[in-house]
Parts: structure tokens; C-alpha cells; sequence
């Protein structure tokens, strides 16, 4: 399987402040990678480079081999136009901590927006592919609902259905469930599993140390910035010998 995502030197400054500090890494077509790592260390601000919602002040990252957010003529790199971006970010698929649906439209309106407006299919073939993906992620019975009819899980879960329903070659999760109640944790990590390495590249922030010894085929830790551990997943997590990712991963265990 070749590179899905490629990053190269990639930095990223906020008020003059390094926020990435030249990150390399290379992630294979198909596999999981979760990303770890202390609050504020950086790991929000590389998904968002990875679909160019931010701009970089270094390096380079592709996806497919395709530079992301710019293209290149001759050594410059010169950003993409508003609509170029708008459809390479449509390959990838974003799932946040706040589920961020629109609460005036019904579960089914929620996952169809996007395909029916960008990707320009019918609402029929657009509304098949929902139901199928509402019975993936367990709310078959739920297309008519509003969001604030659905607790926090459901909801994440139909967010997982509406970036799914744009068919992306990659997926981002953003610590996924976070802003769920404990109890409601499991039906999405459980949605997540299961779509791992159906070949969809994915990667995800998370503090669920469990859930990424059980997915994931690399971890990554991320601190101020850089990557300071990186490795197959059970492997890193059992022989790191960084003692600054042992003393994390006491603490979120
Ligand atoms: P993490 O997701 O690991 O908690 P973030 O990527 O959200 O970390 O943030 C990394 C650092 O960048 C933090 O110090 C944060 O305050 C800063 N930061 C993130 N986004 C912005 C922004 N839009 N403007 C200024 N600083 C930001
Ligand atoms: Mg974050």
C-alpha cells in the first residue's frame, strides 16, 4: 500500500508562535493512526492542516500524492482558489468533539446537504446512501429526527454518517468523544472500529488509550509541536521508553 498522507517539514505559526515544529510522517492507504498527546501540544492544528482549514507557514502535506491547499510552479508554492480547496477537502471526511450538525435540519437533511450540494447527486440516490449509512452506524429508525432529539452518541454518530456520505478517501476524528458522557463513549468508538481498515485511511485524536491499542496500526505523541514517539501501535504503547509518553499515558489510563 503506498503513502495516503504525506507530510513534509510541515510548520505552522499562530502570532509568530511555533505551533508545528517541522513534522514528517508518513501514513499508509488504508491503516488507523491515533494520535496522542497533552492538551495544547498540537494535534487539532495537524488535522486541520491535513484538509487546509489552516494555512501552512512551512513544508508540505499530500494526500494521493496531491499537494493539499496549494500547487506548485517551479520552487513557489501558491495557495489553491476557494473552490479548489472546497473539493479537495471534500475527499476528506472531519468528525469534531461537538458534533457540529445543523440543528434546523433532520438527521436525514444533515447527511444529504453536502452530496446533494457539492457532490451534485440526486436527492434520491443521496437519500439511499444516508439510510445506509443510518443502519451502519445503528439509527436506522432515526432519519426524521432533529439532532437535539438525539443524545450526545447519536449524534456523533450521525456526524460520523454525514462525513462518510461524501465517500473520503480519508477520515479525521477529532477527539470523537470527548464531549460525551462516559456511558455513551462506546457506541462511537464501537461505530469507529468498525469502519477501520474497510479502506478508509483514518486518523484519530484521542485520549482512549484502550480504544487505540485495540485500532490502531501506528500511535504517534505529539508534544509541544513535535512528534517525540511514533511506532506500531501495541508496540509503541508497551516498550516506549520516553519518559514523557509513559508519564502521559499514566495519566489518561
Ligand atoms: P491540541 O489539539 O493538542 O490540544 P491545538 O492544536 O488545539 O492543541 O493547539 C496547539 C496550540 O496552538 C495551543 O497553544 C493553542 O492555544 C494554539 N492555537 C490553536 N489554534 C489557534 C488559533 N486559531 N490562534 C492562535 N493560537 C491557536
Ligand atoms: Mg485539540
Amino acid at each position: 500500500m503506498g503513502e495516503a498522507i504525506q507530510l513534509r517539514k510541515v510548520t505552522k505559526k499562530f502570532s509568530g508562535i511555533t505551533i508545528l515544529d517541522g513534522i514528517d510522517l508518513d501514513i499508509p492507504a488504508g491503516s488507523v493512526t491515533v494520535i496522542l498527546g497533552p492538551s495544547g501540544s498540537g494535534k487539532s492544528t495537524l488535522l486541520r492542516c491535513i484538509n487546509h482549514l489552516e494555512k501552512l507557514d512551512g513544508g508540505t502535506i499530500r494526500i494521493g500524492g496531491e499537494l493539499v491547499g496549494y500547487k506548485q510552479v517551479g520552487n513557489a508554492l501558491y495557495e489553491l482558489n476557494s473552490k479548489q480547496i472546497a473539493a479537495q477537502r471534500s475527499r476528506t471526511g472531519m468528525v469534531f468533539q461537538q458534533f457540529n450538525l445543523f440543528p434546523h435540519r433532520t438527521v436525514l437533511q444533515n447527511i444529504i446537504d453536502a452530496p446533494v450540494r457539492v457532490k451534485k447527486q440526486s436527492r434520491q440516490q443521496a437519500t439511499a446512501k444516508a439510510r445506509a449509512l443510518l443502519q451502519q452506524v445503528g439509527l436506522a429508525t432515526r432519519e426524521d429526527d432533529w439532532p437535539q432529539q438525539l443524545s450526545g452518541g447519536q449524534q456523533q454518530r450521525v456526524a460520523i454518517a454525514r462525513a462518510l456520505a461524501m465517500d473520503p478517501e480519508v477520515m479525521l476524528f477529532d477527539e470523537p468523544t470527548s464531549a460525551l458522557d462516559p456511558e455513551l463513549v462506546g457506541e462511537v468508538l464501537q461505530v469507529i472500529k468498525k469502519l477501520a481498515h474497510s479502506g478508509i485511511t483514518m486518523v484519530i485524536v484521542t485520549h482512549e488509550v484502550g480504544f487505540a491499542r485495540e485500532v490502531a496500526d501506528n500511535i504517534i505523541f505529539m508534544e509541544e509541536g513535535k512528534i517525540v514517539e511514533s511506532g506500531p501501535g501495541k508496540t509503541v504503547l508497551d516498550e516506549t521508553q520516553n519518559i514523557r509518553f509513559r508519564h502521559f499515558l499514566s495519566t489518561v489510563l
